[in-house]
């Protein structure tokens, strides 16, 4: 026990804060977060539910894999309920470019140890028989999932608080200093806090924080359009994606289809915008339509998108600061943060306590953006 305030400081109430939180308190860690709004209300609330394991990047399987194992074990380890289901993830290409790209992601897939079966059309027509003709190969991955956003955040806090962590939302931190081997951290209320780890978990919001410590990234905040239909018969299990990233969809059991729609679109985390243009969703309806006939007629009744923070590998920062001991950083999840969150969460726990992981991390670590960074001008596309 020291003078300080709290032993771990965990600045971001999304899931990674919060699984993060959950850890380190469940091994008797005095942890404090912070959020300055509401626990899970940014991406980690509004996202896509998706749990998906088939086309991940090589060096992220070992994490997808842990997190996945961890998402399994949900109910027992927060003791709620956020409407895990793991019915799969049908990925379907459309030309023989698109099939060569599916099996490159089935081979890495099954390399790092997930089960990939790999289909005909006669064979999605047999089960899937609603599908669009037009597919000309797919692969499915049974262990892929979906869970409900807006339970799932508020659930692993509240397992922390349990643990002992506490948690105070509407509590912004305006300033972060050096003080001996810890941190102070100034509140916007002028409070001040002082700990002996910080964990940098503030999403589209981090970058401030890293540079604070004179680190940085090629942040690109922005949001993937998502769109929910009015309810229709329930037919659809699996979510179902056009590996050319036009479409992503499944249907929840009330009956309503749940799409994303690409490109993503520029989102501002000042005024705390993510808009999605009109045209996306005619656009995301007509690709919903090329792949599944069956629901082209259903009317869309809520348009939405998030903050997310992405960077031009697509692959998040996780790892110890290179400039400041006790410093952590998690974020630019580019996407992918909800079906990784747990492990993230796990691997922080252990480095800030044990002093490493045995989960490989190398490739997202801070340190590779030292240099000039150069945004490609097809990642500039992705955001159009
Ligand atoms: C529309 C959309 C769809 C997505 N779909 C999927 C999907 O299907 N599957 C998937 O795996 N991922 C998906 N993602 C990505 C995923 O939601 C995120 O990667 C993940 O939720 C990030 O969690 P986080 O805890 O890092 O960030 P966040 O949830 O953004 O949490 C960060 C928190 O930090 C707080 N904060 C920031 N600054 C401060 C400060 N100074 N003081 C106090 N608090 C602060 C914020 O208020 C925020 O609550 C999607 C994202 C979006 C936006």
């Amino acid at each position: 026990m020291t003078g300080r305030t709290t032993d771990v400081a965990i600045v971001g109430g999304g899931l990674v804060g919060a699984w993060t939180a959950f850890f380190l308190a469940r091994r008797g860690q005095r942890v404090t977060v912070l959020e300055k709004g509401v626990v899970g209300a940014q991406s980690s609330g509004v996202n896509f539910g998706n749990l998906r394991l088939q086309g991940c990047f090589p060096g992220q399987y070992p994490l997808s894999l842990r997190s996945q194992a961890l998402w399994e074990e949900f109910e027992a380890l927060t003791g709620e309920d956020c409407e895990f289901e793991q019915s799969g993830h049908l990925y379907l290409a459309y030309d023989a470019e698109e099939h060569a790209r599916l099996e490159s992601y089935a081979e890495v897939s099954e390399s790092c140890g997930l089960a990939i079966e790999r289909l005909e059309p006669a064979d999605l027509r047999r089960r899937w028989p609603w599908l669009g003709q037009q597919a000309v190969a797919a692969t499915f991955s049974a262990r892929d999932a979906t869970a409900n956003p807006r339970l799932a955040t508020p659930a692993v806090m509240r397992a922390a608080a349990r643990h002992g962590a506490s948690v105070r939302e509407n509590t912004r931190v305006v300033d972060i200093g050096r003080s001996g081997d810890g941190f102070t951290l100034v509140l916007a209320n002028g409070e001040t806090l002082s700990c002996g780890a910080l964990v940098n978990s503030a999403g589209a919001w981090a970058l401030g924080i890293a540079e604070r410590f004179g680190e940085t990234a090629p942040l690109f905040p922005a949001g993937p359009p998502q769109f929910v239909t009015e309810p229709f018969p329930y037919l659809i299990a699996p979510s179902i994606q056009a590996i050319d990233g036009s479409v992503i969809f499944r249907q929840i059991p009330r009956g309503n289809v749940i799409l994303a729609g690409y490109p993503r679109t520029a989102a501002d985390p000042q005024a705390n915008r993510a808009p999605v243009p009109p045209a996306k969703t005619l656009a995301a309806m007509r690709a919903l339509a090329r792949v599944a006939p069956v629901l082209a007629q259903c009317h869309v009744i809520r348009v939405w998108s998030g903050i997310e923070a992405y960077l031009p590998d697509m692959i998040p920062v996780i790892g110890p600061s290179q400039t400041t001991a006790g410093l952590f950083h998690a974020f630019c999840f580019c996407g992918h943060g909800f079906q990784i969150g747990p492990g993230v969460g796990a691997c922080l726990s252990e480095m800030i306590l044990d002093g490493g992981t045995q989960t490989p991390l190398a490739p997202f670590g801070i340190g590779r953006f030292r240099s000039e960074t150069q945004v490609s001008e097809k990642f500039r596309k992705e955001f159009d």
